[in-house]
This record gives structure tokens, C-alpha cells and sequence, in this order.
């Protein structure tokens, strides 16, 4: 039977030791040192940027929104879920980016599928003559963008171009070719896995040009990048009006739950009847819903731990290159450390974590094979002792397996 043989996969895995560590944590996971097995470690793996996840007045607005609403919503928005805190939260988001407003949905993953499939390939095509003309359209995709963007374009079902990572030749190539459809380019402003920033300015310039529309998903840039932590567009000076849709996920600077969308009133509106993943699922918990509105109000006020974050995340990075690692193009605080061969990811990592100190390393497939990685993140909430001890760590493991 087929299931036999994804259990014997799953055993080889283990076996042949590729099969990932999922450790168990006790305790919060979002602050510097965390317990695993009631040993502590220095960790680098959190995306808490902003060490907000355990702000006490984040937590407080999130137990009296537990005492006031419940701890569940128990029903999807269009049926008896739409809390009115979801919709102060939707007013805080957009207001925050500069959009006219904004959709929330269960997590940035759900975002991404049910706003990319919706967009671009109306639920509603066989039921509303008003759509009998709709041509459907073109995604160009940069071929980094996260896992939960591709899913979101493989739901489409849609034409798609792939265009070379950051390479905006590559772009106005397929833009050039492609000038009758209706297109969407879709970009990371942050790379998870490379930490490198899309050239927003020069994507912006030639969607305007050959009349694409243009979806960012900001996941690892709002809260961080930006005079005001408005993320990639304003990090390169732009208007929210450059980006038709702005997409993030409040698990990251927010320290919270949840995926988000801005955009115009109409095309939020449109969403909240056509987007699956937002009319047949839960929204986040009121908790988190409260929780979130502390946070942005925090990030709004309070450019010292942006300060913070970028000061420690500089840090770190220039330590690393004098010590000779390769850190790719990285220019935000996920700084890839290249490893190489996968085998020898795992190896450094185990030993990183035998030194106290987590630092996932990630490998094919989820990055081009012979690149694994460690994936170190940096807070505001590190400390330069702690930055100091990853680096003398780094430091002799990387010499002993001749990395550096
Ligand atoms: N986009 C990017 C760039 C991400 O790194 C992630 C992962 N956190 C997501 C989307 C998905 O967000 P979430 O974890 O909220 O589902």
C-alpha cells in the first residue's frame, strides 16, 4: 500500500540522519535563550525581529482580549466571526502601511494562496456574465519567492515566468515578450532564505512601463526596513500607490499571529467574497488580534529597537565577513552563513547546537543543492555578548571544517 512506502521513507530518512530535528522547546521560543530539554540555548532561529512576542503590554492586551472575546472566534468572518477587533486591526494595518485598507487572514501563507489564486483566477468566472471577458492573466515570479507564493500561483492555475532571482534584465525580458497580457509581478521584498532586498525602485519603474501590476510580500521587511518600519517601499522611498498589493505576515517584526493584505477598498472587498483561504477558514484569535494592534502601535512610536535590531544585525554581519564567511548578498538581519555540501550543514549545525548556540541550517530542497546554509536571525533583543559568543563559536567550527 502506498502509505508503506512514505513510512519507509520517513525511516530511511531518520536513519540516514537527513530527516530534520524538530526540537521540542520549553517555553517561549521567541526570546535569545530558549530550553530545549531543560537546557538552555543561544538561539538565532527566531524571526521575533523586534523581541516583541514577549512585550508585557502586547501579552496584557492579549489576556483581556481573551477575557472580553473568548479565545476563539468559533465562526468564519462572513458567517458570526467578523469581531470588530478584526476590523480595528484592518483599519491599524493599512492606516500603518498608507493603504486605503486591508483583508487579515489566518496566516501569511493563507494570504499569499487564497489572494494570488483569487486575483488572478476569479472564483466567479462561470457564474456572473460580467466576467465573460475576463482574460485570464500572467504571473512573473522571481524564482526565490517563498514556498507560500508559488502554492498561491499553482492555485492559480495560470500562465507563469519565472524571471532570475533580482535580475531586472531577466524581468523586462519576460515584460518585453509578454506586453498584451495581464500581468502581475510577484517579488519578496525581503529574501527568507538569502536576506537580500528585490530592487523594489527598478521593479516599480518597469511594471509602470509595460503595465503590470505589482504584489509584494513583505513578510521580513514591515516593522524592519524603512525610516518608519513601513518596509520595502519606503526603504527605497516609494508610495504605498506603487504597490497594488502589499502582502505580510505579523508572525515576524509583530511577534504575533496572522497574514495580512492591503490594498484598495475594492480589491480588499473583492477578496473577502473570492479569496478561499479567507471565506472558508478561521481568522487568528482575538488575542492575537489585540496583540497585534499593541504592536503596531509600538513600531509606530518607538525607532529605537529598529535602531536596535540594525545595530546588532550590522554587527554581526561584518564580523562574519572579516572572519571570511561567505554571508551571500545579505543586506537585512537574515543573514545566511554558505556551508555548501548539505551533509556538512547538518554536521556544523549539530555541532553548533552541541556548543549551545541554534542555528538551523537549511538545504536543498528548499535552497539550490550544494548551498545549505546556516540561517542566522538577529533581534533586537540579542545582546553583544551573546552576537560575541555565535561568533567565537563560528569562529573554530568554521576553521575545522575548513568553511573559512
Ligand atoms: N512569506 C514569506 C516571505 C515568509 O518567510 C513566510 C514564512 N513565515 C510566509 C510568507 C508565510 O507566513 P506565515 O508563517 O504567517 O504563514
Amino acid at each position: 500500500m502506498f502509505l508503506d512506502d512514505l513510512e519507509k521513507f520517513t525511516r530511511k530518512a531518520k536513519q540516514r540522519g537527513i530527516y530534520p530535528k524538530i526540537r521540542e522547546i520549553d517555553g517561549p521560543s521567541s526570546d535569545p535563550i530558549i530550553k530545549v530539554n531543560g537546557n538552555k540555548f543561544l538561539t538565532f532561529s527566531s524571526n521575533n525581529y523586534l523581541g516583541l512576542a514577549q512585550n508585557p503590554e502586547v501579552v496584557k492586551v492579549a489576556e483581556e482580549a481573551s477575557r472580553q472575546y473568548g479565545v476563539g472566534p468559533a465562526s468564519a468572518r462572513l458567517m458570526s466571526g467578523n469581531l470588530d477587533i478584526y476590523e480595528r486591526l484592518e483599519e491599524k494595518i493599512s492606516n500603518f502601511l498608507g493603504y486605503e485598507d486591508a483583508i487579515v487572514f489566518s496566516s501569511g501563507y493563507m494570504a499569499n494562496i487564497g489572494t494570488i489564486s483569487s486575483l488572478m483566477n476569479p472564483p466567479y468566472l462561470n457564474f456572473f456574465s460580467f466576467f465573460k471577458n475576463f482574460k485570464k492573466g500572467l504571473i512573473i515570479s522571481d524564482e526565490l519567492n517563498h514556498a507560500s507564493i508559488i502554492d498561491g500561483c499553482r492555485l492559480a492555475k495560470v500562465e507563469k515566468e519565472i524571471f532570475k532571482h533580482n535580475d531586472v534584465n531577466s524581468l523586462k525580458n519576460v515584460l518585453k515578450a509578454r506586453k498584451s497580457d495581464n500581468k502581475l509581478i510577484i517579488v519578496d521584498g525581503v529574501y527568507s532564505m538569502d536576506g537580500d532586498i528585490a530592487p523594489l525602485d527598478k521593479i516599480v519603474e518597469l511594471a509602470k512601463q509595460y503595465g503590470a501590476a505589482i504584489m509584494v510580500d513583505d513578510a521580513h521587511a514591515t516593522g524592519v526596513l524603512g525610516e518608519n518600519g513601513r518596509g520595502t517601499f519606503e526603504y527605497f522611498g516609494l508610495r504605498p500607490q506603487d504597490i497594488d498589493i502589499m502582502m505580510g505576515t505579523f508572525v515576524k517584526a509583530f511577534g504575533t499571529v496572522g497574514g495580512y493584505v492591503c490594498a484598495s477598498k475594492e480589491i480588499v472587498d473583492y477578496l473577502k467574497v473570492s479569496a478561499r483561504s479567507y471565506v472558508f477558514s478561521i481568522c487568528i484569535s482575538p488575542a492575537c488580534a489585540a496583540a497585534t494592534i499593541k504592536a503596531i502601535d509600538i513600531i509606530g512610536q518607538n525607532e529605537s529597537i529598529r535602531k536596535k535590531l540594525w545595530d546588532n544585525t550590522n554587527y554581526l554581519r561584518n564580523e562574519l565577513n572579516k572572519l571570511g564567511f561567505n554571508t551571500f548578498k545579505s543586506e537585512t538581519p537574515i543573514i545566511p552563513v554558505l556551508i555548501g555540501r548539505e551533509d556538512l550543514g547538518i554536521k556544523i549545525e549539530d555541532e553548533l547546537f552541541n556548543k549551545g548556540i541554534l542555528a538551523p541550517c537549511i538545504r536543498w530542497p528548499a535552497v539550490e543543492k550544494g548551498k545549505s546554509r546556516l540561517r542566522i536571525s538577529v533581534m533586537t533583543s540579542h545582546t553583544e555578548d551573546q552576537i560575541n559568543k555565535i561568533l567565537g563559536v563560528l569562529r573554530s567550527v568554521g576553521k575545522k571544517y575548513n568553511v573559512i
